[in-house]
């Protein structure tokens, strides 16, 4: 087999897949290097069990709501059977056959820079090969967990997202550390199969916020009632646990300290570039890295180097690592032809509008665009307009006491919306209709046109728009 390829691309994860695809469609030759699986996180430890987790407690939400309904015993080991028939058995045979078909070489193997062009390829016996790409390599290695400078913490070998998204025994006293998107998830889905004591750890004052104020306030109305206790200006100043799997004893920096069977920490997560070779191209190592709307990345000479997904920072979320591959694959071919022009259709415009995003938890949390806060802090001219979506009639039909809220962030001047976030159990499918009208900037006159059908919970858009003045 030759080691020469047109492209090189180190990580297949889904950003890294998609990458390839791209290119090969555009008629290049491609080499995918995978350290661990074919798929990456998401199709193992994070979208996809993460989901298969969360919907069973979804469900069950969604038949307390409706009187005459009534659940049976949670059978808690089909659930955890469902989530590793969704996760393969973590058997990638299947996603490595997708990248051979493409066709392109798949290679196991840990991946590093080495020069201009040059990816080492270390195999699991030690054996070392060295690839050539003629045009482009990309970078698509990820993101890894942080855990926080805790005392007591790294030595008590606490649960990161893998661990709880693969769990065989439910912990009956779970404390999660971290009050984003996974802490969050990770708390309801582990609580609705069998964590009944679950404390959640927020160093803030409020849960996920980076998003509207008040999806954090409606999430945590829900955890209350589920009985999920959360913590807020709480941090963790010491951790101690005598044996590997022993209970935990968490030393807080409000009241006393607090025993757990298990402890998850979901702090955030850090670009997988601690070992990737990045020196050698001429970046810092230990860093996301940095790239341009086309995503290559920047200050290396001849611009061979290109990173898509987790790696380059700039939103965590699989969805927006395989819009960037597709940017990233064509303007790769575009390039090899020498007939890339700066199309608009191979920049990134999405990340920095504010990419969409879903926290499946009941109720659903989804924002597209800018929250009302970042829209003041960039200085746009904006109104924003909310409403109670348990007063939609779809709503009340989907279940008694749907509780949610809407909110789109309207700027004044061009007449178009810029942010919309939606917080209500399914709202989930709301987000791709926001979607279009923010990234397409449509016009509030002509979303007006956009009729919703009855009774749908979609009615919210209609009032919205009827709240704006429209
Ligand atoms: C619990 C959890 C739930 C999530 N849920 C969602 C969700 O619902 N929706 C969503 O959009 N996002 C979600 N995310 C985020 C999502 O998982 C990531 O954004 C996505 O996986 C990033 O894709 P990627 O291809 O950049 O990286 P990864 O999926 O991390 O893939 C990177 C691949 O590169 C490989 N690799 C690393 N270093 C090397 C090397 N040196 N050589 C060779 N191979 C290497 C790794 O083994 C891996 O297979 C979730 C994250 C977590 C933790």
């Amino acid at each position: 087999m030759s080691d020469e390829f047109d492209v090189i691309v180190v990580g297949a994860g889904p950003a890294g897949e998609n990458a390839a695809a791209r290119v090969v469609r555009g008629g290049l030759s491609a080499a995918v290097v995978e350290e661990e699986l074919a798929g990456g996180e998401c199709a193992y430890w994070a979208c996809v069990p993460s989901k298969a987790l969360l919907r069973p407690m979804e469900l069950a939400a969604e038949v307390g709501r409706l009187p005459g309904l009534h659940l049976g015993e949670t059978d808690v080991g089909a659930i955890l059977r469902r989530r590793d028939a969704m996760t393969a058995n973590l058997d990638d045979s299947g996603q490595v056959s997708w990248i051979t078909d493409l066709p392109a070489v798949f290679l196991r193997g840990r991946g590093r820079l080495a020069g201009p062009r040059r990816v080492e390829v270390t195999a699991a016996d030690g054996s070392v090969r060295t690839l050539r790409a003629r045009h482009a390599v990309v970078l698509a290695v990820g993101s890894r967990p942080v855990i926080p400078p805790i005392p007591g913490l790294a030595e008590a070998k606490p649960w990161s997202s893998r661990e709880a998204t693969s769990v065989r025994v439910v912990p009956r006293r779970l404390a999660v550390l971290g009050g984003g998107v996974v802490a969050c998830e990770m708390a309801q889905a582990l609580h609705g199969l069998g964590a009944r004591e679950t404390t959640v750890i927020v160093r803030g004052g409020a849960l996920l916020e980076r998003m509207e104020p008040f999806a954090g306030e409606l999430l945590d109305a829900s955890f209350a009632e589920h009985g999920i206790d959360v913590r807020y200006r709480t941090e963790i100043t010491r951790v101690d646990r005598r044996k590997p799997d022993g209970q935990v004893t968490l030393h807080l920096s409000e009241g006393p300290p607090l025993v757990a069977d298990q402890l998850l920490v979901a702090t955030g997560r850090r670009p997988a570039t601690e070992d990737v070779g990045l020196a050698t191209a001429g970046l810092p190592e230990r860093r996301a890295v940095e790239v341009d709307d086309s995503m290559r990345a920047l200050g290396v000479d001849e611009g061979w180097l290109y990173a898509v997904g987790d790696v380059n920072g700039r939103s965590l979320l699989t969805h927006m690592g395989k819009y960037q591959a597709r940017i990233c694959g064509d303007v790769i071919v575009a390039r090899s032809r020498g007939e890339w022009d700066d199309l608009p259709s191979m920049r990134d415009s999405a990340d920095a509008a504010g990419p969409p995003q879903v926290v499946f938890t009941d109720p659903q949390v989804c924002s597209v665009g800018r929250t009302e806060a970042a829209a003041r802090r960039e200085g746009l001219p904006i109104r924003t307009v909310d409403y109670d979506m348990g007063r939609v009639a779809g709503a009340s039909l989907l279940g008694d006491g749907y509780t949610g809220r809407a909110r789109a962030v309207v700027d004044v001047e061009r007449q178009i919306l810029v942010g919309v976030t939606f917080v209500g159990p399914g709202a989930a499918e709301l987000l791709h209709a926001a979607t279009i009208a923010v990234t397409a900037r449509v016009p509030l006159s002509e979303l007006w046109h956009a009729v919703p059908s009855f009774p749908t919970v979609s009615e919210v858009w209609l009032r919205l728009l009827e709240t704006y003045g429209l």
